[in-house]
Formats: C-alpha cells, structure tokens, sequence
C-alpha cells in the first residue's frame, strides 16, 4: 500500500501528459511563455483570483509574497506555531522574526483569538496556514488584520482546492502561497508553488521578485531571485487541473468513509462546517502513536507524522532562544498527530484495512 499513490494517477492521465509535455519540448519555450500563462490562468480561475504568478515551489511562493510586502530584517511576521518549517524559516531567512501562536485545539489552525495579543509596532504581516487542507478562519483573521493593518498572507501550500464559506482557499486574503510538490493536493512532477492575489500592486511585485528584481530586461529595480516555474511543470498542471475537482470530490469519500469507521473510538479530523478541506492529510489523534506506526507497518499500512515538533521547538529556533510552553497546544498535539494514507485513488477496502487494523491497537 502507498501513502500516496501518485502512479494510478498517472496511468490515467499519461497519454494528456505525454502530449502537453511533447509540445512544450517542440516549442522550445521552456521559460515562460504562453504555456506558463495558460496554467497561471487556468490555476487563477479555479480559485477565482485575479492573478497567478507561478512559482519555482511553495517556498519561493512564500519569500515571492514576503518581498512584495517589503518584509524587512527586524519586522515580526505572526505564523502559527505548528506547521511545516517552510512558513517560519522564510520569514527568518529574508531576516524577519516569526512570533508563533499557537493553534486551535480542535482544527490545528492559528488560534485566531490569541493573535491581536501578539501585536505590536513591529509586526508587519500575518501568515496564517491552512493546514491539512482546511482553510483557517480568514474572516476572523482578516478583521483582526485590518483592524491594525497588516497584510494577510495565506500559506495555502495543503490547501489548494479547499473552500471557506463558499469561497476557495488561495483567494481569501491579500496574498496566497501554494505549492505544487507532488504530495500535495495538486501537485506536479517536480518542484512548483503560486501565489495568488487580487491586487495589481502586489501582483507586479512578486512578478519581479520571482525574476531578479527586473522591471526589465537586464533593468534591476529591487532584491529578488529566481522563482520561476518552468513549461513542463505547468503543461503537467494543465492536465492535472482537468481531473483535479473530481479528484477532491474523491478525497471527501476517502475521509467520510474513514470518518465512519473510525470516530467512534478515535479522535478523526475535524473539520469546520463551514469547510471543505481538500485533504492533504488524513490526521487523526492517538496515545500510543509509536507503537501503532510499527505494528500498521508490518501490516504493510504506511503512516506518517505531520508534524513531530511544532516550529519553535526544532533545534534551529531552540538555538534562537524560543522557549518551551510559548504554544502548550502545538507541544502536545505533536505528539499525538497520526497521517493515515490519504489520496483519490485509495480503495474502499484498503479504508477498511486500515481502519481494522487501527482499531486493533486503540
Ligand atoms: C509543503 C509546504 C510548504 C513548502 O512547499 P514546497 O513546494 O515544498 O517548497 C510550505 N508550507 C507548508 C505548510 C507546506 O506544507
């Protein structure tokens, strides 16, 4: 069994694939050009955002947003505590200070109340993350932001696809990061990210980010690198985007399906009612995680730990002086936090499998 199976998906789609890729070769266009716009359109118009700018990876996607908000060594960026390394050490990399808060107990997002308390003259943005697939609670985060005008920055990289009251994850703040890693919800073969906005201003900014602070050619006006995404990658997107829908509608049955089997006797995901996650982990809350990881996997069921310290707790930030007990939620869940296999093509009786197996050793 794999823990994401990214082969079926494939097969179904290789020949499309194969196609999009051959004429990219032929054009001999493989740095922007129409196929790049194609897919940043394409990629805009799912989550109905004004912009796509195709990035090299969520993480470029990520310095791309922080250099368009003129993120500045000494500024304080608010990022939830516990979420992949990526949303704080961009944030510490351009020389910025993350301030971690810490996360709601039920859905592992940004505690939305606990924010205002952590502002101050030196915060500069606000970086909620979506994670697992489920959008954070952006009207909450957007009226505490604007409150004290700080721009919002959604780290949508488990997200894209997922909605929020009606509305699509990477369109609901000023700016959206996603990434197009191939364990993502949308991923391709190879490296990818976006970000998306709705405002002109930044759009043009992280467009010259992403290309060496160019206005134009050889014309350098600001500080950026190279965050492009190439045409093979985006001819793979066009194609995935085709059966990306039905492939989160296949996500929902996949989650409902272990929902039933499990939550009677095992903490599932919860997710919010006013939420459709996209479902990029399957995480569930269990005592004796270690125990269960090796006997699921002499049963040949993969599992994974999303993830195992919260940020201020890696050895980077505890060398930083970041204390223990700054986010008591993130440092418990930690230790709890179990991915159960999760992708559009697990079988109804491989949910079945595993859920017996599981619930042999609660
Ligand atoms: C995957 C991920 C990233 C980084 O994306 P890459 O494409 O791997 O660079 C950033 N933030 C979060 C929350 C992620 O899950």
């Amino acid at each position: 069994m794999q823990f994401i199976d990214l082969k079926t998906q494939y097969a179904e789609i290789k020949e499309n694939v194969l196609a999009r890729m051959n004429e990219v070769l032929d054009s001999g266009q493989y740095i922007f050009g129409p196929v790049v716009e194609e897919c940043e359109q394409k990629l805009a118009e799912l989550v109905g955002a004004k912009h796509c700018l195709s990035m090299g990876s969520g993480t470029d996607a990520l310095i791309a947003a922080l250099l368009a908000i003129d993120i500045k060594p000494g500024d304080e960026v608010i990022v939830p505590a516990f979420s992949f390394y990526a949303t704080a050490e961009m944030v510490s990399l351009l020389g910025a200070i993350p301030v971690f808060v810490d996360v709601n107990p039920k859905t592992f997002n940004i505690d939305c109340e606990l924010i205002e308390k952590y502002i101050n003259n030196k915060t500069k943005a606000i970086i909620p993350v979506s994670l697992y697939g489920q959008a954070a609670d952006f009207d909450k985060i957007n009226a505490v932001a604007s409150n004290y005008k700080l721009p919002v920055i959604e780290d949508g990289a488990q997200s894209y696809g997922a909605k929020y009251k009606d509305r699509f994850s990477c369109n609901l703040s000023d700016i959206a990061c996603t990434s197009f890693y191939p364990a993502k919800p949308l991923g391709c073969y190879g490296e990818g990210g976006a970000c998306f906005t709705n405002n002109d201003e930044l759009a043009e900014r992280m467009k010259i980010a992403r290309n060496h602070g160019q206005t134009g050619g050889y014309h350098h006006t600001h500080l950026g690198f190279n965050g492009r995404l190439d045409a093979l990658q985006c001819a793979v997107i066009i194609e995935k985007l085709k059966i990306f829908p039905g492939e989160v509608e296949k996500r929902q049955s996949v989650a409902k399906l272990y929902n039933e089997l499990l939550s009677d006797r095992i903490i599932t995901p919860y997710v919010e009612e006013h939420n459709i996650s996209s479902w990029a982990q399957y995480t569930i809350q269990v005592e004796n995680r270690e125990e269960i990881r090796a006997k699921l996997s002499e049963q040949n069921i993969p599992t994974a730990v999303h993830y195992p310290k919260p940020m201020h707790m890696q050895p980077y930030y505890q060398d930083l002086g970041f204390k223990k007990g700054i986010a008591p939620i993130s440092e418990t869940i930690c230790d709890k936090v179990l991915s159960l296999p999760m992708h559009p093509y697990l079988s109804q009786n491989d949910v079945e499998k595993i859920s017996t197996e599981l619930l042999k050793l609660v």
